[in-house]
């Protein structure tokens, strides 16, 4: 059975922005095959034309995840540090606890 990707922790995915950049000057698809489209289980990434990756589904990412960043052959991708993270969960949780008071 597919897990429900659409929360996180009980909060609304989409409001976290946890998520890899490529870095488009540094991406060429033409030196790895589109190593990190093929490696993203969760259909993050696709082609943009031939050219280069784009992240297509930013929210199917898992929070926390940055394994493709490490696939990367030119390093071209890169995530939010950890601290941006605790912070971007920090505010979401806050507003939603906000909501039930
Ligand atoms: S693995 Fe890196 S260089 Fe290759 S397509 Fe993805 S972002 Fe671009």
């Amino acid at each position: 059975m597919q897990k429900d990707r659409s929360t996180y922790t009980g909060l609304p995915r989409n409001e976290i922005d946890w998520f890899p950049r490529i870095d488009q000057e540094k991406c060429k698809p033409d030196e790895c095959n589109f190593h990190c489209v093929t490696f993203c289980f969760f259909g993050v990434f696709s082609h943009k034309g031939n050219e280069v990756a784009e992240v297509s589904k930013p929210y199917e990412c898992n929070v926390g995840d940055e394994s493709c960043k490490f696939q990367c052959p030119l390093d071209a991708i890169s995530f939010p540090a950890r601290e941006e993270l605790k912070e971007m969960l920090r505010k979401v949780r806050a507003k939603y606890q906000n909501k039930e008071a």
